[in-house]
């Protein structure tokens, strides 16, 4: 009997013993590829010597000091390294442990942001459908996933939803991607004359649309479209980058290929790669201004923020992908995955998607290509998948069923950025070999 209290009490978990490079161990010592890189977390593998080395000596120096008392020079480093990356005046960097942390950050400062500037009806949140954010009581109020509201309403945050750019599902025949675009910020702008400007406080996204779609990326003017209803009405924006960001599509910040950037940018996974927990919000000059010039304190924290042997990690990880240009990596191995994916299942009845932008790739199975419907809606098939790839030494990460509009069955592969061209065709043969 385990005393841990699992998410899933009767999974029989294996034990994870040993990483090294791509590749988990358990304690039989098999070997199995991390695929998925946890949950697009483990950008650089297992057991980084360069990481390791930059965690040890700042456990030698000082582990840990309380925010309110001091900062540490690898917390300042880590900021300015974000700082002088991030798209637009993102300039204000927020740290946290996780991704729910980062993105209830970013709400309340969204919130505490218009009780500073006098407009403080403004209190509803607008997210879309096929999305999540995490699993807080805020950041879920927010998620597009209603049966995991469900348990727990009412919730706390206002949250209203509106369709994700599904290019794949929604698109229609004969609309171009601009207009495809259009029909979606105009939904937004609907919603946000329904609720009232005054009322509405941000628009919530996922840069590129993580567990819940398979790395669903949006098409080219989107993004776009959406920051301009955002300004037209004074409505921040806020893009959730825990699973996209850090490298994951190629651009340390994924926004910067769609050429915008938001008011608020959260941040986890990829920061620290695993090796620590550690997450961030980043503020606009913009929002955090207005912070200053207002009440001057934001009403938020917790007791880990700017946690020092978190920081150290979180640099080493982010100097070690630029040292070794490992973005250049991630975009090739991205396309090869990708294209080798499309060749092993062009004749698959049931593969009716392959998407993604860098290592964050996503493959969507139907019933058959025409219909598009979910092959499962009891949500068995990606279990099954699940399970069969970790008998054949294989982690991904499935994601299934067709609740409340929201459209499965999906896998996403988020490999390490490490990833080497044989590396990437031994993953996509035992994924072959699995499905
Ligand atoms: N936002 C997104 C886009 C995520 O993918 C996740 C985690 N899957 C979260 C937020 C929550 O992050 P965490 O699990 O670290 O709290």
């Amino acid at each position: 009997m385990t005393h841990v209290f699992h998410r899933n009490p009767k999974q029989q978990l294996d034990f994870a013993v040993r990483g090294e490079g791509i590749r988990l161990y358990d304690q039989n010592n098999k070997g199995y590829i991390d695929a998925s890189g946890g949950a697009a977390v483990s950008c650089l593998g297992h057991g980084h010597p360069d990481v390791i080395r930059a965690i040890k000596t700042q456990l030698d120096a000082v582990a840990y000091a309380h925010s309110s008392f001091f900062t540490t020079q690898v917390t300042e480093d880590l900021a300015d390294f974000l700082a002088q990356r991030a798209p637009g005046d993102l300039d204000h960097v927020y740290f946290v442990s996780g991704g729910s942390e980062a993105v209830e950050a970013a709400l309340k400062l969204a919130r505490q942001y218009f009780v500073e500037i006098g407009q403080d009806t403004r209190r509803h949140f607008i997210a879309r459908r096929q999305s999540y954010h995490g699993n807080t009581l805020g950041a879920l109020a927010i998620g597009g996933n209603a049966w995991r509201r469900a348990p727990f309403l009412p919730l706390l945050v206002p949250a209203h939803h509106v369709a994700p750019c599904y290019p794949y599902r929604d698109q229609l025949a004969g609309e171009t991607e601009e207009q495809y675009a259009e029909r979606l910020a105009q939904e937004l702008e609907s919603k946000i004359q329904e609720l009232g400007p005054e009322n509405v406080a941000a628009f919530v996204a996922e840069t590129v649309v993580g567990a819940t779609a398979g790395a669903l990326a949006p098409v080219k003017t989107y993004l776009q479209r959406i920051r301009q209803v955002c300004d037209r009405y004074g409505v921040l924006l806020i893009l959730d980058e825990v699973m996209s960001g850090m490298g994951r599509t190629g651009h340390l910040f994924a926004c910067a290929e769609d050429g915008i950037a938001p008011d608020i940018l959260t941040i986890a996974k990829g920061l620290g790669a695993g090796y620590q927990p550690i997450g961030a919000m980043i503020a606009s000059s913009k929002v955090y201004n207005a912070i200053l010039a207002g009440s001057g304190f934001f009403q938020h924290g917790h007791t880990y923020m700017g946690h020092a042997t978190a920081s150290a990690a979180a640099l080493a990880v982010q100097q070690v992908i630029e040292r070794d240009h490992l973005l250049d990596n991630v975009l090739a191995r991205g396309e090869q995955l990708r294209s080798e994916l499309r060749d092993v299942f062009a004749n698959h009845p049931n593969v009716g998607d392959v998407r993604g932008r860098g290592l964050f790739v996503g493959v969507e199975f139907v019933q058959d290509k025409a219909s598009k419907a979910t092959l499962d809606p009891s949500l068995k098939t990606h279990a099954k998948l699940k399970k069969q790839a970790m008998q054949n030494g294989l982690m991904m990460y499935p994601m299934g069923g067709t609740i409340d509009g929201v459209h499965g069955d999906h896998v996403l592969l988020a490999p390490p950025f490490i990833c080497t061209p044989d590396d990437i065709s031994e993953i996509v043969n035992t994924f072959a070999a699995t499905v």
